[in-house]
């Protein structure tokens, strides 16, 4: 998708909305609608372009960047927005009601003369990281990549992991693989969470050593050109009970029964259903295991690691054809162990494709 047709989309999603301009500050938005990729931005939206604010240290960036783009240069890139705004004589400009701070809004207001104050910002929904959630031709190749790299990252972590070894050290090799394959860095801080740690769903690298016996959950992913990739492998180290392994195999079956329901057109509360729905017939010290799987079933992700479409209980929103979407149920036992998979899954018309087609299947090590 070229950049005018992301700015016409985003344009015609204004309209819908009620407001002629947008003021788009989120910068993964920005990265999206004009390429720059600096800490410091503010884009208006209006009449079919783009036009980008930001400070003195981009300016060469800025032109380097983008084409065809307008550059405006202050130290403040979001007054300097609105008071252009204001001068062009645009009277109703949406914001991102969920990125913008009361003090952001209030700075907004203050910029623009008081006669035209009223009524200028208006709060709408996140229309631009909407139309992200749907990736382009370029965009899906990019993100193909980032994930196979991270398919790589686990084969040969698999050969590098040791009982003994700090779950740090692990995580710190994963990412200085990534780098030398080409990665820009990791796509958030990794996980790894050995024995009874693997029970907290978000157990980031520790000194903590890995265990003769017990499980080790790896979560991670590599950023690629700005876009992220995401998966969770989880291994045994030592021979694992037969406890550890009937959970394991309701988890394996859970996750793949959520991406067999991924395809465009399906909704993304019956995809989290059709995964949750394994683990809630499954019982375990007389307990149903969804008990123990304490988040949603997936995310979608792309330039940001968490985006839309979420892919929880009871939500309503359609899957289309070129989401990217994660796949991760799991179930933690508080003080035993847990387990979670995780895969990218691309959705088609006629279902969805992993991206992350590691091994699924059980580990010892
Ligand atoms: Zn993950
Ligand atoms: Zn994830």
């Amino acid at each position: 998708m070229s950049i005018n047709v992301r700015i016409k989309s985003a344009l015609a999603a204004a309209k819908a909305a009620g407001v002629e301009a947008l003021l788009v500050t989120h910068l993964p938005d920005v990265r999206w609608l004009c390429g720059f990729t600096g800490s410091s931005a503010a884009v208006v939206l209006v009449r079919g372009r783009a036009v980008l604010f930001t400070d003195g240290r981009y300016t060469a960036q800025a032109k380097a960047e983008t084409t065809g783009t307008r550059i405006g240069i202050s130290t403040k890139p979001v007054v300097a927005a609105c008071e252009w705004m204001a001068k062009a004589g645009i009277a109703r400009c949406g914001f991102d009601g969920t990125q913008t701070t009361v003090a952001g809004l209030a700075a907004m207001r203050a910029a623009v003369p008081a006669k035209v104050r009223r009524g200028m910002f208006v709060a709408v929904a996140p229309l631009v990281a909407r139309l992200r959630e749907v990736k382009d031709a370029a965009e899906i190749a990019t993100m193909r990549s980032a994930a196979a790299l991270g398919c790589r990252l686990f084969d040969w972590v698999l050969e590098e992991m040791n009982p003994g070894m700090p779950e740090s050290t692990i995580a710190l090799g994963m990412e200085v693989r990534a780098r030398k394959a080409g990665a820009e860095g990791m796509s958030f801080g990794t996980i790894v969470a050995s024995g009874k740690r693997s029970s907290l769903p978000h157990g980031r690298a520790s000194a903590a050593k890995l265990p003769r016996r017990g499980f080790v959950t790896l979560d991670f992913g590599v950023l690629v050109d700005g876009y992220c990739s995401d998966m969770t492998r989880t291994v045994h180290m030592g021979k694992g009970t037969s406890e550890e392994r009937r959970v394991y195999e309701a988890v394996l079956e859970a996750q793949e029964a959520g991406v067999g329901a991924v395809r465009a057109g399906a909704m993304v509360g019956d995809v989290d259903e059709a995964a949750r729905s394994v683990l809630r017939r499954i019982k375990f010290d007389g307990k149903k295991l969804d008990k123990y799987f304490s988040h949603s079933t997936g995310h979608g992700v792309g330039l940001e690691i968490h985006e839309g479409p979420r892919l929880a209980a009871k939500q309503e929103q359609k899957l289309e054809a070129g989401m990217i979407v994660t796949i991760e149920p799991g179930v933690y036992l508080p003080e035993k162990f847990g387990v979670r998979i995780e895969d990218m899954v691309l959705v088609t018309a006629a279902g969805g494709e992993i991206l992350t087609p590691s091994t699924k299947a059980w580990i010892e090590l």
